[in-house]
């Protein structure tokens, strides 16, 4: 990096090159910049790769999956836990690479590394502890099992607003599993996933077991879904294009796990403790700038703590600000592209055109950073409500009773999380069983954990990951009937 600015203590972890089958190659044609949304510098280039280096990929890995699936769990596991320790080693550096590339302050791109690094430290354990079964023979003199294989060389294609942590949470169980990986991160975030790469090679990972690729999407995200030597495909990013990947899965019937938009709901109830309500919606809505698949994108507040709430919130949201995310003072940074401001500001205008009040920010702070926004008695139709907003907009509607509440959080097609602030045991109870959705925050805004299963429901999603449940989605069950004993 050419100014002070995020340079990194190890150089060598800003890679131009892209590894297929251990080797770091270039492309043929021109390499592809990758830009800081904060000062909109080029702060370094990778290799625009297609079809034919994906297919090499696959190659690279279907050679290398007998070798790896053949190792002990725990050999794989040490494996996973040295580049874990490795992640850490290199904390610094990796959240310098995520701010730069990405934007997001360094204290979230810092907890964006541990939570990251939890993956494959969660992994490398989880690994020794796939089991299989015995189950009593409905027939004499047969023995029935039931073991689990490694589904085989698997697909990893991730967002650009968790750089590190939507790789570590593909990458980690697939590998503890003894499944190989082709990997392609998105191209606007690149640099952090190739640094994560160079780092496990250090770790011990064997040629091809790994490889990461840059560049056309679709040339590659094609090769990948077309291949019938590609047994999954594990897929982070929007509703549109998981859908499609979905279709384009059909032909080889390819294992998969989508994890899509959402449009969180977060449910403000009466007898909710102010504190804890205030700071549930701060971090579920603002977190990450407001850019992620779980942010709270639509505000529903009972009406007996309407007012209250709006007050302390809008006092909360005046104290953020929109800044570099090297400067301490900044609380949020800049968004990943003019597009996305562009939809934040839309969806500003469409709720206050619709009557909404503005309590907090308003809009633009110059370059891609967007103030921290509040509006108030927000239609439950305006568009903020209806669509991903993906940026620190926040809109608030008020409700009745629980039942209307629950019928506007669940009146989407999405499911991912959902969240509630509310004191009472039978209405948590109720609420949380009542929503459609893959995961409930209660009187919390953070709710992930490489311990825990995340994934959505409805048109969010397919399939688990983090937790055990996550290592499954890798593993394929094989029964044996042993007859004739
Ligand atoms: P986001 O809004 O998070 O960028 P996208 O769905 O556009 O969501 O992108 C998520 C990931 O999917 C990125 O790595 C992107 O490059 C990749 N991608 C986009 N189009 C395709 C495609 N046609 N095939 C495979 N991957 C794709």
């Amino acid at each position: 990096m050419s100014t002070q600015r995020g340079a990194l203590s190890e150089p060598d972890l800003l890679l131009s090159q892209c590894l297929i089958d251990g080797e770091w190659i270039g492309g043929e044609g021109a390499p592809i910049a990758v830009d800081d949304p904060f000062t909109g510098e080029t702060i370094g280039t990778v290799p625009r790769l297609d079809k034919d280096h994906a297919n090499r990929a696959i190659d690279a890995a279907a050679r290398a999956f007998p070798g790896w699936a053949g190792r002990t769990a725990q050999d794989r596991g040490r494996v996973l836990r040295k580049w874990y320790d490795l992640i850490v080693t290199h904390k610094e550096d990796l959240a310098r690479l995520i701010t730069r590339e990405n934007g997001k302050t360094l204290a979230e791109a810092r907890g964006e590394v541990d939570y990251g690094a939890g993956f494959m430290e969660f992994y490398a354990d989880e690994a020794t502890r796939v089991m299989g079964e015995t189950i009593p023979a409905p027939v004499p003199g047969r023995r029935l099992l039931a073991e689990r294989e490694p589904v085989g060389v698997c697909a990893a294609i991730t967002p650009w607003n968790f750089p590190l942590a939507m790789m570590t949470r593909k990458v980690g169980p697939a590998l503890a599993a003894g499944c190989t990986v082709v990997g392609k991160p998105a191209t606007a975030t690149p640099l952090t996933a190739l640094a994560f790469a160079r780092l496990g090679e250090e770790a011990g990972v064997p040629r091809g077991v790994l490889n990461m690729l840059t560049g056309s999407a679709a040339g590659i995200g094609g090769a990948i879904t077309a291949s019938s030597t590609v047994r999954k495909l594990s897929f982070t990013g929007s509703t549109e294009i998981g859908e499609q990947l979905y279709r384009e899965c059909a032909g080889t019937m390819k294992r998969l796990s989508l994890e899509l938009g959402g449009n969180a709901p977060l449910l403000i109830f009466d007898d909710a403790d102010l504190a804890t309500a205030v700071e549930t919606a701060a971090v579920a809505k603002f977190r990450n700038s407001g850019q992620s698949c779980i942010a709270a994108n639509r505000i529903y507040v009972q009406q007996g703590i309407y007012d209250r709430f709006l007050a302390a919130f809008a006092a909360r949201v005046q104290g953020m600000k929109a800044g570099d995310g090297f400067d301490p003072a900044s609380d949020i940074g800049p968004l990943i592209d003019r597009a996305a401001v562009d939809k934040v500001s839309e969806h500003r205008d469409a709720a206050l055109a619709g009557g909404g009040r503005l309590l907090a920010g308003g809009g633009d702070a110059g370059g891609l950073l967007f103030h921290p926004t509040l509006v108030a008695d927000v239609t439950p139709d305006a568009q903020l409500a209806c669509e991903e907003t993906f940026g620190p907009l926040a809109g608030v509607i008020s409700f009745g009773t629980l039942e209307q509440g629950l019928q506007l959080a669940n009146d989407t097609p999405f499911g991912l999380a959902a969240y509630m602030c509310a004191q009472d045991p039978a209405t948590i109870a109720r609420v949380s069983r009542g929503l459609e959705s893959g995961m409930v925050g209660i009187n919390t805004g953070l709710i992930s954990s490489p311990h825990a299963p995340f994934g959505g429901v409805k048109m969010s999603g397919l399939g688990r990951e983090g937790s055990h449940h996550g290592l499954e989605e890798y593993l394929n069950i094989k029964y044996l009937c042993h007859a004739g004993l």
